[in-house]
């Protein structure tokens, strides 16, 4: 099944994911499945987020 892969910072969307068994997309941490649509962050809020962060180590 085809589900639709949206940024949850900015709601871009990001593409499409296919996916053969959705148990698959649980072990991905940083995705977050509400019915077809794959939440997760695109590369430039997943960016900014590092630069915002608490958990930022240099
Ligand atoms: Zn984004």
């Amino acid at each position: 099944m085809y589900m639709l892969k949206i940024c949850r910072c900015c709601d871009s969307i990001i593409g499409e994911l296919e996916v053969d068994d959705s148990r698959t997309l649980g072990m991905d941490h940083s995705l977050e499945v509400i019915g077809n649509v794959a939440y997760t962050l695109c590369s430039q809020c997943m960016k900014e987020l590092d630069i915002s962060g608490v958990h930022y180590y240099q």
